[in-house]
């Protein structure tokens, strides 16, 4: 089953448990517009290379689309569709004002020099220039797109249209519009809803295990927020190795190590583990950081952890999910544990379009504000209706998308 599949098998479920308004039903089930483009890039050695390029603009009911760009060898439509469908529901559950889109691109960007990449991203905005705009959709990083290629995008969209217009694109570098905190927004958002959780379940953070799978932006970010809060990180993960300590890791000594090793692997104190090793260790969060379907049937019954906060996009297939229900395992869903990166995006453009900037601690607390209102309405939905926290973030959500919906027809 592809991406596209799971997404409106999601959008069926919580549709049927809601009653929603088949008209907005229909709505939702198709993107309200694609956008496809052949990029023309002239490579270091003179010859010319096409790249496949998207832009999904999937539901504009609360408004402008909003979402990240991918470049990635195995980006597809249907994936592009199914991220921009949950861009829509994310954008949502944290209630700001904005639709969902995404786009994409099907390439390597490792096997592109710096020049070959600013030259694809420049592209990229001259094939889609009619359709994004800062009042109508606005692309942001995802995988293996940075700030760097932002600040390329928001230059040549501004030299296009003649008009400095920072807030075409968010993640820029914070030199040339991007906002403070936008590095770590997404682990502090998910840091925010986790402990909401874990204090609900009556935990107390000096005895709260966590193991991480991920060790990058998110999962890095999030580790050091947790060890100065005082949870004990006993277990961390990424694409080379994995590490257990059951007396907690120092994630400093960790970060230093896998800078100057390349890996966690044979740092002082820590046991090396089997990756798959990771999902059923004796912790109380597992925290997947990474990639998608990590979480699968054949791993989730063996998963102790009372709390699965999902930092990643999609790190849990649909039966695992549901295998999870069973067992009676609170998953916090992505749309809700990393809508800290999209909200604090939505803070950037905010920033652009009143040409002003925010300190750090404005952005905090406004981030904790829109975090844990999203918290409480959905754990208010999921007592409602007697359902997981996914169901209810799709239910709030899809609530609010009615509305707007409805209101506007
Ligand atoms: P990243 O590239 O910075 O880090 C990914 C980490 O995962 C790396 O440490 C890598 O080594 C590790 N990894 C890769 N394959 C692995 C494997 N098989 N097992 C264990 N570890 C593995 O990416 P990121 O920005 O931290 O994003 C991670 C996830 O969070 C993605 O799903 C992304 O969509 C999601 N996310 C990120 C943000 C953000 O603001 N960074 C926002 C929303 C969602």
């Amino acid at each position: 089953m592809n991406a596209y599949d799971n997404a409106m098998r999601q959008l069926e479920k919580a549709s049927r448990l809601m009653d929603l308004n088949k008209d907005v039903l229909a709505r939702l089930s198709a993107p309200e517009k694609v956008v496809m483009a052949n990029l023309p890039v002239i490579m270091d050695d003179g010859s010319l290379k096409i790249f496949e390029a998207y832009r999904v603009q999937y539901n504009s009911a609360r408004g402008p689309y909003k979402g990240g760009i991918r470049f990635h060898p195995q980006v597809n439509l249907d994936e592009v569709k199914a991220l921009g469908f949950w861009m829509t529901i994310k954008c949502a559950v944290v209630d700001i004002p904005m639709g969902g889109g995404k786009g994409g691109v099907v390439v390597d960007p490792k096997s592109l020099s710096q020049k070959e990449i600013e030259k694809l991203s420049r592209a990229w905005v001259r094939a889609f220039r009619e359709v994004i705009g800062p009042y109508k959709d606005i692309p942001a990083p995802d995988v293996y797109t940075t700030p760097q290629i932002m600040a390329w995008m928001a230059d040549e969209y501004s030299q296009l249209v003649g008009v400095p217009s920072l807030g075409v694109v968010t993640g820029k570098p914070v030199e040339f519009g991007g906002s403070k905190g936008r590095g770590t927004a997404t682990a502090t958002g998910g840091f925010y809803v986790l402990s909401a959780a874990v204090s609900e379940l009556g935990l107390e953070a000096k005895h709260t295990k966590v193991a991480i799978q991920g060790f990058g932006n998110a999962g890095s970010v999030m580790a050091e927020q947790l060890e100065a809060a005082g949870y004990k990180v006993v277990a961390l993960a990424d694409s080379r190795s994995t590490i257990y300590n059951p007396q907690g890791i120092n994630i400093k000594e960790a970060t230093e190590h896998k800078i100057k090793n390349s890996s966690l692997s044979g740092l002082a104190g820590s046991q090396d583990m089997l990756p798959e090793e990771i999902f059923s260790l004796p912790v109380d969060v597992l925290i997947p950081a990474a990639l998608e379907n990590q979480i699968t049937k054949e791993n989730a019954a063996s998963i102790r952890a009372k709390i699965i906060l999902e930092l990643a996009n999609g790190p849990t297939t649909p039966e695992a999910d549901e295998i999870l229900r069973i067992n009676k395992k609170i998953v916090v869903p992505d749309v809700l544990a990393n809508a800290g990166g999209v909200t604090v995006s939505y803070f950037e453009w905010l920033q652009n379009l009143s040409n002003d900037y925010w300190s750090e601690e404005e952005v905090a607390s406004e981030l904790e504000e829109k975090m844990s209102a999203a918290w409480s309405a959905v754990s208010v939905i999921a007592k409602k209706y007697n359902v997981d926290l996914r169901t209810s973030a799709f239910i709030t959500a899809l609530e609010r998308i009615a509305k707007a919906t409805l209101i506007r027809s």
